[in-house]
């Protein structure tokens, strides 16, 4: 039976790139040695680097002045190696939602930590609003994606300060102004590659500026310097992503899989909003496009199990909705399929008729 992949992470990544991901992991460009053998420093792996940085650029068209890099240690570094190399007194964060929270946790190492405004009270429902970002501070870290929550803030914000953001979940799916922020970084096994890699981009001249004895593997600086070669990078994870950049150039660029991402999103919304057995849980202006999260309206409440059997019956596979929101969450990354999609809503469709 065919499947359709709504795991949020690590999840659905195009068929090619894990075919030819697959196709260099035993035989490396014709070498005979496996991508998984090679030295980091051969000479043919630098430039599958090269090609990655820069059709990066390329696709967030990111202005002079900042640099890419590739570490390990995901997201979750990156929410105490942020903090490490930018906060000099204190920060101002978003928090909403669970990787909101932890990366203030994580900044409060470094300095003194703003909560500018949260959800928290109403399990992450929404993104708030009409609050405002203190002037003093030295930058403002928001989540754009709340892969957990389903809540996602898919414009540009404007504040009087620059911004760190953690786009774990929803980098390349829409066109971004870059130059609004100091440093944005994300896990890449959510839209990007398999696991193991984060993909960093950093503003040069903010770097060095922190009023501490950074680490050397935390320093930002010894990874810029070094090309993402200080040490071995995660190379497999890396190629990969590198096979997902090259697709996503193929099909249109982030402009198109923004548009992709609206017509999958549309299409579930509408059928969750449509079903009498079925209802979103976040506010409507703050609804993910990655991260579709829905229950059992109050009355079906017990056709849960028998949904998530029905649907699982018909191929669907990560459905089910994360501990702390419960019900179901499909993840429509930028792989995912309006037939994928189409067979979820069929799926909500033929079970709705039977009850
Ligand atoms: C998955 C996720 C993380 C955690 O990523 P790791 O790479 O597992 O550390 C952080 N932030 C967001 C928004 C995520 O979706």
């Amino acid at each position: 039976m065919k499947k359709y992949n709504f795991n949020a992470g690590p999840s659905m990544l195009p068929r090619e790139v894990i075919e030819n991901t697959a196709k260099q992991i035993l035989d490396f460009n014709g070498s005979g040695l496996s991508l998984m053998e090679i030295s980091h420093r051969a000479k043919d792996f630098q430039p599958v680097v090269d090609e990655a940085v820069a059709l990066i650029k390329e696709l967030l068209q990111i202005p002079e002045g900042y640099a890419v890099i590739f570490l390990g240690g995901g997201a979750s570094l990156q929410f105490c190696q942020v903090p490490c190399n930018f906060l000099i007194k204190k920060a101002a964060y978003l928090n909403t939602g669970t990787w909101a929270k932890k990366a203030m946790k994580e900044a409060k190492h470094f300095g003194e930590v703003v909560e500018v405004a949260s959800s928290a009270d109403a399990n992450y429902t929404f993104i708030p609003k009409g609050w405002t970002c203190p002037t003093d501070v030295d930058y403002l870290h928001i989540t754009t994606n709340n892969t957990i929550f389903g809540t996602e803030i898919r414009k540009d914000l404007d504040v009087p300060v620059p911004m760190i953001a953690d786009m774990s979940s929803d980098i390349f799916s829409r066109p971004v102004d870059v130059s609004k922020y100091d440093c944005i970084y994300g896990g890449a096994q959510k839209n990007l590659a398999m696991a193991g890699v984060t993909l960093i981009i950093l503003k040069e001249d903010k770097l060095g500026k922190a009023p501490r004895e950074i680490p050397t593997m935390l320093d930002y600086r010894t990874h810029v310097e070094k090309g993402s070669m200080f040490n071995t990078p995660p190379v497999v994870p890396i190629y990969s992503a590198l096979e997902t950049l090259r697709w996503l150039k193929k099909n249109g660029g982030v402009e198109e899989m923004d548009k992709r991402a609206h017509q999958r999103a549309d299409m579930l919304y509408a059928e969750i909003d449509r079903n009498k057995l079925f209802r979103g849980t976040v506010k409507e202006e703050d609804r993910s496009l990655m991260n579709i999260c829905f229950v059992m309206n109050d009355e079906y409440k017990d056709l849960e199990k028998p949904f998530l059997e029905f649907a699982t019956a018909r191929g669907m596979v990560g459905i089910k909705g994360h501990r702390s929101v419960g019900g179901f969450r499909a993840s429509c990354y930028n792989a995912q399929t309006l037939e994928g999609v189409g067979a979820l809503v069929k799926a909500m469709q033929d079970f709705e008729k039977e009850h």
